[in-house]
């Protein structure tokens, strides 16, 4: 479980003796340092660190960082909005405990996720973190819900020693192949060790389609510790792999023409332990509330698309035939659909069923994504949205009027008409508020911007080590 509460200035009740122990354990570990992280609204990861020794002075009283960074783009350069992007001000950075974990890929470091708050002690309305609290609190509040969130996490292997800026793939052979699993044998032991280290729980760790590709999927957790889990997972899977020599990259894709790393996001909605997409009345065995809630990621999916797929690159991940879900279509278990309903197996639907939203990739601030798929599914919910006919094959092979009449749409094919579709959402753009809605927009504007003129290639080399 993830800590619901905000932080407030001198500690949450009970944390800062809880640090004062855990600075002692992590000592006795000879954790020297903590990296305190978090990702901005262009989807990087930014951090601070801070000595362990420090830990129970972050927790009173947080770690200061400018506000600046909410409106910076992937390149570091900093566009603004008619509250963010000043040099001016600053925000105190709060360690979340309950997420603090010794990093097994890191000797020496350990990592926590933070929020963000004001000097004053209030929320920081730019907090991604505090974003999806605030969602999944309010679901609770008003709706009895509870989730179950993973993301999917792809990413190309390349070679450390490859020349500045190119990717140079670490392994030959096959998709899924035996060979690619034998040449980085040693990486991928590593890996699954570090994991087991750090408490997270993965489902499956394999050899993946494009050019040097692997991917984990990882057990389901409350949102919050979802997106938090996504971010440590990133963090372990490269610095694993710098210890052996490699280099890694999650961005939408690492060449033009390639097939992209997706982050596809998992979603179930629960009620008093029961899971709402199994055993119901709706096909394939949802509830209604679970339909709606489904219908309502559908019917959202074009402007989230500014939230999921935020990089000018991810527009080259979003291509059909690529399983990267580009049409306004769902299906049970159809893996061209931007929606898949995945009913499980026989046995074991009630622990498996759930959404896979698939235009997600990894450039994405797992934090909003999750927040405003939620935001859309709760939408559905409360307009009681029925499901479209379902889709089966590739929606690829639909002529412009069959797709029509199936209320089947290509998802935007740029990041200016997601940012188009995201501007006349209401509901995203509530959801968010209008701090955090204007920083999407700008950001996402002044990445377009930053590649103006571009090739594909040259978008795909802007992109491919910022993730
Ligand atoms: N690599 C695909 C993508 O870009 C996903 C492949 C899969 O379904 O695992 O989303
Ligand atoms: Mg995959």
């Amino acid at each position: 479980m993830t800590t619901s509460t905000d932080p407030v200035p001198g500690g949450r009740p009970g944390d800062v003796r809880r640090a004062a122990a855990l600075t002692a354990e992590l000592s006795a570990k000879d954790v020297r340092g903590i990296v305190l992280g978090y990702v901005d609204t262009a989807g990087v990861g930014r951090v601070k660190t801070i000595p362990t020794a420090r830990l129970e002075t972050a927790v009173a009283w947080g770690v200061g960082m400018s506000p600046v960074f909410d409106t910076f783009l992937a390149d570091d350069s900093i566009v603004t909005t008619d509250v963010l992007g000043s040099p001016d001000g600053d925000l105190r950075l709060y360690p979340d405990l309950d997420q603090l974990v010794p990093l097994a890929g890191q000797p020496g470091w350990a990592w926590a996720p933070v929020d963000r708050i004001t000097q004053e002690g209030d929320r920081h309305p730019g907090c991604s973190r505090t974003f999806l609290r605030r969602i999944v609190t309010g679901a609770a509040e008003r709706h009895g819900l509870t989730f179950k969130a993973a993301l999917e996490i792809e990413w190309a292997v390349g070679l450390g020693s490859a020349p500045a800026g190119e990717f140079l793939p670490a392994v030959s052979g096959p998709a899924y192949g035996a060979i690619r699993q034998v040449e980085l044998s040693d990486y991928t032991a590593d890996l699954l060790a570090a994991f087991a280290a750090q408490g997270v729980d993965v489902d499956q760790l394999h050899p993946e389609y494009a050019e040097g590709q692997f991917e984990v999927s990882v057990g389901a957790l409350d949102p919050v510790a979802a997106a938090d889990r996504s971010v440590l997972v990133r963090q372990t899977v490269r610095a694993v792999a710098q210890r052996h020599g490699l280099r890694v990259s999650f961005a939408p894709v690492v060449s033009a023409e390639g097939v992209g790393n997706g982050g596809h996001l998992h979603l179930s909605c629960w009620r008093d332990g029961r899971n709402l997409h199994a055993g119901g009345a709706s096909r394939y065995g949802m509830t209604s509330e679970a339909e709606s809630f489904a219908a309502g990621v559908l019917a959202h999916l074009p402007a989230l698309t500014a939230v999921t797929a935020p990089s000018p690159a991810s527009y080259l991940r979003l291509r059909p035939s690529r399983w990267a879900g580009v049409f306004t279509a769902w299906g049970r278990e159809t893996r061209e659909a931007a929606l898949r309903v995945v009913t499980g197996t026989a046995g074991r639907r009630e622990q498996e069923a759930n959404l896979e939203v698939k235009p997600v990739d990894l450039a994405a601030n797992p934090y909003l994504a999750l927040g405003c798929v939620i935001a859309a599914g709760l939408d559905g919910l409360a307009a009681a949205r029925s499901l479209p006919e379902e889709i089966t094959g590739d929606p690829a092979r639909y002529g412009m009027d069959e797709a029509a009449a199936l209320g089947v749409r290509r998802l935007p094919e740029s990041l200016p008409q997601a940012v188009a579709e995201f501007r006349t959402d209401r509901v995203l753009r509530d959801a968010l508020g209008p701090v955090l809605a204007d920083a999407v927009i700008a950001v996402r504007l002044g990445e377009a911007a930053a590649v103006a003129g571009l090739d594909d290639d040259r978008v795909a080399a802007a992109y491919r080590w910022k993730y």
